[in-house]
């Protein structure tokens, strides 16, 4: 036996591997059968150049566990290590860049170096995060010169012996003394789940334990005539070596997507939207698939999803920054060597190649849906509902994704009638113009509490578009910012004739301004004044007596305050503040002069009444008040 001394260069890591990684240990698996799949895979290339010309027999990667000894091994029959090769790879090499890697991360808050940690770089060494001592038994698949089999072993102290072994199989085993504090990577389930994570696509079999299935016996039936079966035992292959997005595009079947897809999200039940196929390898190498999930009613915005692989060893499901902000929002699969992973956020946000790829991600995203859109408006306008939350966000949020999406964008009417943004323009630009002439989108965002004032607008011919999703007033924004001389307008921000200005619309009252500012001093007795203010508007005589609007204006401050938490602009909570349109020509109104004070009193309260009641404002007493005196009136 010999023994030796590692080549420490600054300090000690073993110490700082234990602590300061600590709350991703769990990688240690990931890095140690990602080195087996690389002794495997190298061993084939050999192989297949004719260099190797011994048996290469099963290669399947073997995951064991002895909860009694305390160990798990990983144990690959790949290239091996012959003694000086276990000097120069394990002592040397990896246990140098180990220590590069700790140094250069020690610096960082635990918050950080987290981050980094769960991407690559710790390699061999990670064992020591959960291990007391570690175990490498190695023997080379050469056939000439130090053939022996080789054990090294190290306690987590940069001492290590080397010494002969028996081991006759080519190839690995790590054998890992799982320490107190890490018990837990003793358990089967977790194990289990580990290996589902990471490992879950890795390109060679990987054998964790064994399952029971049920194989039919043959030639032998029941008395039903149904073959009858018996429990086998087969060993349990946690991978699968070949997943989808390695393959050609043109072989796959739509049903082979949808089932990856639930390969992928085993606990997702609904079916995709459809899919995308990314396959580049110029000028980065990247393949994957991505998916857009349905919405669900209650949708709530589900990040990381997305799941990043290089060379399909699964990285992290955390891709901001990789991919644009948007597309976090769909599901799926990206693998790509050219993205680098072992670095923090924020250099990966300003690195040159993740910006092609994300700007190439957009592209084929964009691409897809125009396809769609050109190939079958039909069948796009039916997942339009579920897909416009994507939509919408990219072109919020990314402005070359807007100007593809400008194309296919669609707008839906209260009509349930889908027309794109150049369609809808013509379809109202010569009917819906304001006093300045700006075009005027109408639009409501609930069609029951808006329905008075959207009917409204339809008997005057013009067209409402419904806006209810959840991402549709900050679209109105990004859209009223990139059209000229529009602006959108809910359908209740003022009586629909101040709205849309016709040339010769303008009714005369059947009120004259002394009537009017008398009747104004009753209403002011009997209205909320903090809430309303009283506008006389000359209306038709089929118009409601009284309808009440509120600003455009001053409903979105309102509501863009209480998003940004109050604090904007330091307006604190802003009241509501509504207008109530009185028609001048509504026999109600007309008549109102030629009252009785009381009785005027009593129609004025009845018609605010109602007013507040279609605007769902009519609460409390005041909604007990109109109640009675309804009952009154009845009687
Ligand atoms: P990396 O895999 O990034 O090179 P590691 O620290 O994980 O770094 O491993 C260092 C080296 O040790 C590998 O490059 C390889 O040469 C050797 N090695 C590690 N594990 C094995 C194995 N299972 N079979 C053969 N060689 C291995």
């Amino acid at each position: 036996m010999q023994k030796g001394t590692i080549d420490v260069k600054t300090e000690n890591i073993f110490p700082i591997i234990k602590k300061f990684l600590y709350s991703d240990h769990e990688i240690f698996l990931r890095e140690l059968v990602s080195n087996a799949v690389d002794a495997t895979q190298k061993l084939k290339t050999l192989a297949s150049s004719g260099e190797f010309q011994g048996e290469l027999g099963d290669l399947t990667i073997q995951v064991e566990l002895d909860k009694k000894a305390k160990t798990l091994t990983i144990r690959d029959r790949g290239i091996g290590m012959n003694q000086e090769e276990v000097e120069k790879y394990i002592n040397q090499i990896a246990f140098s860049s180990a220590e590069e890697f700790v140094n250069k991360f020690k610096t960082k808050s635990e918050a950080e170096a987290n981050a980094i940690i769960g991407h690559f770089g710790l390699g061999f060494y990670s064992s020591f995060m959960v291990s007391e001592k570690v175990e490498l038994f190695s023997k080379t698949y050469k056939t000439e010169g130090d053939i022996d089999a080789v054990k090294w072993e190290c306690d987590g102290s940069p001492s290590y012996t080397i010494e002969k072994s028996s081991k006759n199989e080519r190839g690995t085993a790590v054998v890992l003394h799982i320490d107190k504090e890490n018990e837990d990577f003793l358990e089967e389930y977790k194990i289990k789940q580990l290996l589902d994570k990471y490992c879950k696509f890795l390109p060679v079999a990987i054998q964790f334990g064994t399952e029971k299935t049920e194989e039919p016996i043959e030639g032998e039936k029941d008395k039903d005539g149904n073959p009858k079966t018996k429990t086998v035992e087969k060993p349990r292959i946690i991978n699968n070596t070949a997943p989808l997005w390695k393959k050609a595009p043109a072989d796959i079947k739509d049903e082979e997507y949808k089932a990856f897809y639930h390969e992928l999200y085993p606990l997702n039940f609904d079916e995709p939207l459809f899919h995308i196929h990314l396959n580049v390898d110029y000028p980065f190498n990247l393949t994957g698939i991505l998916y857009f999930p349905k919405v669900k009613s209650n949708y709530e915005l589900q990040r990381n999803k997305i799941q990043l692989y290089s060379n399909q060893v699964f990285v992290t499901d955390s891709v901001e920054g990789i991919v644009p902000d948007f597309l976090t929002l769909l599901h799926g699969v990206i693998d790509s060597p050219d993205i680098p992973l072992n670095v923090s956020r924020s250099f990966l946000q300003s690195d040159q190649n993740v910006k092609k790829i994300s700007g190439y991600i957009t592209k084929k995203v964009a691409d897809k849906l125009e396809e769609l859109f050109k190939k079958d408006r039909e069948v796009f306008e039916k997942k339009w509902d579920d897909i416009k939350i994507f939509i919408q966000y990219g072109m919020i949020s990314d402005p070359k994704f807007y100007e593809r999406a400008e194309k296919f964008v669609l707008f839906k009417n209260t009509d349930g009638k889908y027309f794109t943004a150049e369609e809808y323009k013509t379809h109202i630009e010569t009917n819906q113009k304001d006093k300045d002439k700006k075009l005027i989108y109408l639009y409501a965002n609930n069609m029951d509490e808006q329905f008075s004032y959207i009917e409204a607008a339809k008997e005057r011919g013009y067209d409402v578009l419904l806006m209810d999703g959840i991402l549709d007033s900050h679209f109105i924004n990004t859209m009223e910012q990139k059209l000229a001389d529009s602006s959108f307008t809910r359908v209740d921000a003022n009586t629909i004739d101040k709205l849309i200005v016709k040339e010769d619309d303008a009714l005369p009252s059947k009120l004259d301004d002394k009537q009017k500012e008398s009747l104004k001093t009753v209403f002011e007795q009997l209205i909320d004044k903090k809430m309303f203010d009283i506008n006389f508007e000359n209306r038709s005589e089929s118009d409601s007596p009284i309808v009440i609007t509120q600003n455009e204006f001053m409903r979105r401050m309102k509501e863009m305050n209480a998003v940004g938490g109050g604090g904007m602009m330091g307006l604190g909570d802003l009241p509501d503040s509504y207008s109530l349109v009185v028609n001048t020509n509504h026999p109600l109104i007309a008549s109102l002069p030629e009252k009785e004070e009381a009785e005027q009193q009593k129609t004025i309260s009845q018609l605010y009444d109602l007013a507040r009641l279609s605007k769902n404002l009519l609460k409390g007493k005041a909604l007990n008040d109109f109640v009675k005196r309804s009952l009154e009136i009845i009687q």
